[in-house]
């Protein structure tokens, strides 16, 4: 299986990224995971995307693609992939498109999640993840073990919310007519409960 999620932030792109990955047995390729990973460990793209991404702006095109490439190379992802949060714009697409048609690659389906903007800044606002183990939570939807090590991503601020939607509707939303045009993708409503929507998803993709 090799597929993409795409949706605004606080769709629910990690969280359905996780079970779907498990059921195909498969790698999540989550852009933003890879970018704080590279805050965190304060190597030189880290720095640089840092200040892009704590604006609310998105990271360069050809740091992300760069970065993607080396990905995709990883013996892991012989067996397929998930990119959760990539592409986000048409260039990255593009960019990937060339990239699979050189390596004799095609997609299955691109699954877009959607959720109306009003939910998705009560999503992302209450969002916290695990410093140890990743899995995502949400205070009031998904509320977390009290023995969690919570953490709230330096962008997850209503301000920061508010910038990274218009970013999505502006420079990512062009991906659906794109994706649409070649046939690939599958529209799966976001609202609801969080097993219901990972049917959703399954089903988009082909599976029972
Ligand atoms: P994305 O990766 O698209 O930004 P996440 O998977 O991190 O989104 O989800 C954003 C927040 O919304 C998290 O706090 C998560 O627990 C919560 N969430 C995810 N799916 C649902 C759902 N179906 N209903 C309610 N809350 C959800
Ligand atoms: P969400 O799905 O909640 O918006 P992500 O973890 O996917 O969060 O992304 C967090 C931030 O990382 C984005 O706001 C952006 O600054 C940067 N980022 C992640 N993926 C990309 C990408 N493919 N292109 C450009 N910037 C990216």
């Amino acid at each position: 299986m090799r597929t993409i999620l795409i949706g605004p932030p606080g769709a629910g792109k990690g969280t359905q990224a996780k079970f779907i990955c498990q059921q195909y047995g498969i790698p999540q390729i989550s852009t933003g995971d890879m970018l704080r990973a590279h805050k965190a460990q304060g190597t030189k793209l880290g720095l640089e995307a840092a200040k892009f991404m704590n604006a609310g702006a998105l990271v360069p095109d050809e740091v992300v693609i760069g970065m993607v490439e080396d990905r995709l190379t990883q013996p892991d992802a012989a067996k397929g992939f998930l990119f959760d949060g990539f592409p986000r714009t048409v260039a990255q697409a593009e960019s990937l498109d060339a990239t699979l048609a050189r390596l004799g690659l095609k997609l299955d389906g691109v699954v877009l999640i959607e959720v109306a903007d009003d939910l998705l800044v009560r999503r992302v606002c209450g969002r916290r993840t695990d410093r140890r183990s990743g899995q995502i939570y949400h205070l009031e939807y998904n509320p977390p073990p009290p023995d969690a090590d919570l953490v709230l991503r330096d962008d997850d601020r209503e301000e920061t919310v508010r910038a990274r939607l218009k970013a999505y509707h502006d420079q990512t939303a062009p991906l659906i007519p794109y994706y649409e045009q070649r046939g690939l993708l599958r529209r799966v409503d976001g609202v609801g409960e969080m097993d219901e929507v990972t049917k959703r998803v399954l089903t988009a993709l082909g599976a029972s």
